[in-house]
C-alpha cells in the first residue's frame, strides 16, 4: 500500500467517524456553591471551591459563632440582620471568622458585651477586635465595674481556699488544680488577670508547662493585653508593683 492509498483511507475512515458519532445532548453538573458548569463528572467531583468551602465553615461550630456575633454587631448598629447565606458573601465574613475563632481560644467571657463594647466606644471596625491593645481597653471597661484591687483580692482568697481544700501551700495550687481549671476560673472571672500577672508563683508555675499549656495561659490570661494595660496608665503601673509586692510578701 503506498503512501497515498494509506492518506486516503484513513480520511475516509475519518469522515465516516464523523458521520457516525451518535448525537448526544451534552450533560453538565453544576456546583451549586459557585455555579460552575462540568462537562465532566469525575472534575466536578475533585471540585472544591471557597464558596463551598465557605458554607461548609458556616455550618461547623466556629461558622454558627461567628454569624451570631455578626447578627449582634448588625443589631447593635440598627440594621436588618441577613440571613446566614448572605453572610458568607459579607465582606466582613473573615473578621467575623477570626474573631469567633479568637473568642474560643481565649475563652472569652461575654463575647456579646464585647461586641456591644466595640460598638459604643466609636464603633471600632470588627478587623481589629482581636488585637491585643482593643481587649485591653475591652478590659479596663470590666476594672470600671470591678477595681482591679477588689478583682485582686478576691483571686487571693480564692487561692486560700484552694490550698486549705487541697492540702497544699498556696503557691502550689496553680499546678494542683491544672491548666483547664485555671482557664475555667478566669473566664468566669474568679480568677484575675490582674492577680495572675502579679503572682511570681503563677509565672513561674507558667514556665514550668510545656509549650502548648503555656500558650493555653498566655492567651487565655491575656497577658499581652494585661502588660499593655500595666503600661496604659501610671496608676496602672502602680497597681501592678503594688500587687506585685504583695503576692512576694506571701510568697505568692
Ligand atoms: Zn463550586
Amino acid at each position: 500500500m503506498d503512501r497515498e492509498t494509506l492518506r486516503s483511507l484513513s480520511a475516509s475512515r475519518r469522515n465516516h467517524a464523523e458521520e457516525e458519532a451518535p448525537v448526544t445532548k451534552k450533560v453538565k453538573w453544576t456546583c451549586e456553591f459557585c455555579a460552575h458548569d462540568f462537562v465532566h463528572e469525575r472534575v466536578f467531583m475533585k471540585h472544591v471551591c471557597k464558596e463551598r468551602l465557605r458554607i461548609e465553615e458556616l455550618r461547623g461550630p466556629i461558622g454558627q459563632a461567628a454569624y451570631i456575633y455578626y447578627t449582634d454587631w448588625m443589631r447593635l448598629n440598627k440594621r436588618s440582620v441577613p440571613p446566614i447565606e448572605t453572610f458568607a458573601s459579607s465582606s466582613y465574613y473573615l473578621a467575623f471568622v477570626k474573631f469567633a475563632n479568637h473568642v474560643k481560644r481565649v475563652n472569652m467571657p461575654n463575647p456579646t458585651g464585647f461586641v456591644r463594647a466595640m460598638v459604643e466606644n466609636g464603633n471600632i471596625q470588627p478587623s481589629l477586635w482581636c488585637r491585643d491593645n482593643v481587649y485591653a481597653m475591652y478590659l479596663q471597661g470590666y476594672d470600671k465595674v470591678v477595681s482591679p484591687t477588689k478583682q485582686f483580692l478576691d483571686s487571693m482568697d480564692l487561692v486560700y481556699e484552694y490550698s486549705k481544700e487541697f492540702e497544699v501551700e498556696p503557691q502550689q495550687v496553680f499546678a494542683e488544680i491544672g491548666v483547664t481549671k485555671i482557664l475555667d476560673l478566669v473566664q468566669k472571672r474568679k480568677l484575675s488577670p490582674w492577680f495572675l500577672v502579679s503572682s511570681g508563683a503563677f509565672r513561674r508555675f507558667m514556665s514550668n508547662c510545656n509549650e502548648l499549656d503555656a500558650d493555653l495561659l498566655e492567651r487565655g490570661v491575656q497577658v499581652g493585653a494585661m502588660i499593655m494595660r500595666i503600661q496604659q496608665s501610671k496608676e496602672n503601673t502602680k497597681l501592678f508593683m503594688e500587687f506585685s509586692q504583695a503576692t512576694k510578701e506571701l510568697n505568692l
